[in-house]
């Protein structure tokens, strides 16, 4: 079998998606749930790759969604990982497919300009 030369596991690529997930939630948090009681962000545990030492502020359900997310894409399996959009296992739980799908259709269409420039 041929090696992908952006195997999905490397930790390069699951930082910039992890730095992805928190900018999207950051986005929605912000928009919708601005009168909730929010936190900084953080996420560093010593057995995984991501690491989010100073994020946006979230919500307690944004916070719960993005540790799910990240630790979902950190585990993920396939490699390399399609889009999770188009991956026949949806590993997700199905309340949190519900609302990734929900900050995914709101943060996507706004930050393809700041993904471009980048
Ligand atoms: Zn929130």
């Amino acid at each position: 079998m041929v090696k992908p030369k952006r195997a999905t596991s490397d930790p390069v690529e699951i930082q910039k998606d992890t730095d992805k997930l928190v900018r999207f939630l950051g986005m929605y948090c912000d928009a919708h749930h601005r009168h909730r009681l929010r936190e900084p962000f953080q996420f560093d545990h010593p057995k995984l790759p991501a690491k989010v030492p100073k994020g946006p502020k979230l919500c307690a359900e944004c916070v719960r969604l993005l540790r799910h997310a990240i630790v979902m894409r950190v585990l993920c399996p396939l490699d390399p990982k399609p889009k999770c959009r188009h991956c026949p296992q949806h590993c997700y739980r199905p309340l949190y497919k519900d609302q990734m799908e929900t900050v995914m259709k709101y943060a996507g269409p706004r930050s393809i300009l700041s993904w471009k420039s980048k």
